[in-house]
């Protein structure tokens, strides 16, 4: 009887989708909170601009109007240290940030420099936070906000258990709560590959590399829907993280519509976090900035799933990225 139980198990494993977007890429009731980092600009083309901070500006623009056409409730993280010296940031590059404001979005600190924890050590990096706080504390207050989230430079969270948990206590102190990120992914190099395509006057490049992000994309959310039904039994609520660059300013619309195509509502951050999931016992403390989901299969001893989707080799070399 088990045998034959056995069988049945297996021939419907077999006749069921077993990887790829295709694998039933409707479900409603999917819910995701989008985050973005690297604020005010990272990947930023100045192709067409007067300078860096036109650039800055323009690609901002267009990247809130699509957020606000879609009513994403997004949070970005910034880096203080792109608006200036401490305590007297650019006017302009302010001006871009308050931007994120107005337009009804949350803003979350992701350190000063954006210094590797890793390399840098606690001590440092725990000033380099200090440092990136002050000026936004100040532009959050300008419209009664405060300072409530946090995001790790590279996800990188401390080599060692000791590392981890005081870096979490001496953020839980400011007022800060950490925010996981469950979609990784390599957004970044097609970004940059992005960027450099248009600055160099590489249009059909550029449109090449845009083509293959919102399908790399997809393939992620497919991979990590899977990832989240094979640990938790049912697909958790996600949190995606991407960056302020001209790829998204450009082609985030195009994003939000496969998201929407599967069956996704986005939520926000606080949302995202009520789900239960994210209280699953973390205590990865290798090297790499590795998505919540696989920290959490790895701290329960258990196996990450095969086949996670890799960035095009040809995106890879326009980035200029030997690997990721
Ligand atoms: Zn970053």
């Amino acid at each position: 009887m088990r045998a034959v139980i056995a069988w049945i198990l297996l021939a419907l494993a077999a006749s069921a989708p077993r990887t790829g977007p295709a694998a039933a890429p409707v479900r409603p009731g999917r819910e995701v909170a989008v985050t973005f980092d690297d604020l005010p600009g990272v990947s930023v083309s100045k192709a067409g601009a007067s300078g860096e901070t036109a650039a800055l500006a323009a690609m901002t623009s267009r990247l809130l109007r699509t957020l606000g056409e879609r009513h994403v409730p997004a949070v970005g993280f910034a880096n203080t240290g792109k608006l200036g010296p401490a305590g007297s940031p650019s006017p302009e590059r302010l001006a871009v940030l308050r931007s994120w404001r107005a337009a009804g979005l949350e803003l979350g600190n992701h350190t000063f420099s954006h210094p590797d924890l890793h390399r840098a050590g606690l001590s440092a990096f725990e000033r380099d936070v200090e440092l990136g706080e002050p000026d936004l504390r100040a532009l959050l207050a300008e419209d009664g906000g405060r300072l409530r989230w946090f995001r790790h430079p590279f996800l990188h969270t401390g080599l060692s258990l000791g590392d981890k948990q005081a870096l979490e206590a001496f953020l839980a102190g400011r007022g800060c709560r950490i925010a996981p990120v469950t979609i990784d992914n390599s957004e970044w190099i097609f970004a940059r590959a992005y960027s450099n395509a248009l600055d160099s006057s590489a249009r059909a490049l550029a449109d090449r590399v845009a083509a293959a992000y919102v399908p790399y994309m997809e393939a992620k959310f497919a991979y990590f829907e899977r990832q989240s039904a094979a640990f938790f039994g049912r697909e958790i609520r996600q949190v995606l993280l991407v960056h302020a660059n001209s790829l998204n300013a450009d082609h985030f619309d195009e994003v939000l519509a496969m998201l929407a195509r599967r069956g996704y509502s986005l939520v926000t951050l606080d949302r995202a976090l009520e789900d239960s999931a994210y209280a699953t016992p973390d205590r990865y403390t290798a090297n790499n900035g590795i998505t919540w989901l696989h920290r959490w299969v790895l701290s329960a001893g258990g196996r990450v799933l095969p086949g996670e989707p890799a960035t095009p080799p040809f995106v890879l070399a326009a980035a200029g990225v030997a690997s990721e």
